[in-house]
């Protein structure tokens, strides 16, 4: 289960919601990452477990072939992960570390406090 907080930076009025580090749900993991160039905090998606293709279900009148199911399919309940390096969603030239919390506002460089409750829980 993964959760989004709340982060506040009393300084500048800057909030972000974030899981403030590396973060993992279901079907997919989030990684807190802070853009130099926006100088935003973003959750960026650092792995997402693929899908089955819906073509190898059963609604196809006919059968595929075995060999291509093999070709096409992973195990049954081992969907792929795809990986992904943690990139600013404005663009892929920006330049982002990754951001644990306790860490800086992007603003202005106080530390940002953590709001106790989670803001968002998700899957
Ligand atoms: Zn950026
Ligand atoms: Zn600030």
């Amino acid at each position: 289960m993964g959760r989004t907080y709340l982060f506040e930076c009393f300084r500048c009025g800057y909030r972000a919601r974030v899981s403030g580090g590396a973060d993992a749900g279901e079907h997919f993991a989030v990684q807190t990452i802070v853009c130099a160039d926006c100088k935003e905090l973003y959750a960026a998606v650092t792995e997402f477990k693929a899908m089955a293709s819906p073509a190898a279900g059963g609604s196809n009148k006919t059968a595929p072939g075995f060999a291509a199911v093999l070709n096409r399919l992973p195990p049954r309940g081992a969907r792929p992960r795809l990986k992904f390096k943690p990139a600013c969603p404005a663009s892929l030239l920006h330049r982002v570390r990754v951001w644990n919390r306790p860490d800086k506002c992007p603003k202005c460089g106080m530390f940002m406090e953590q709001n106790g409750l989670p803001f968002r829980l998700w899957d």
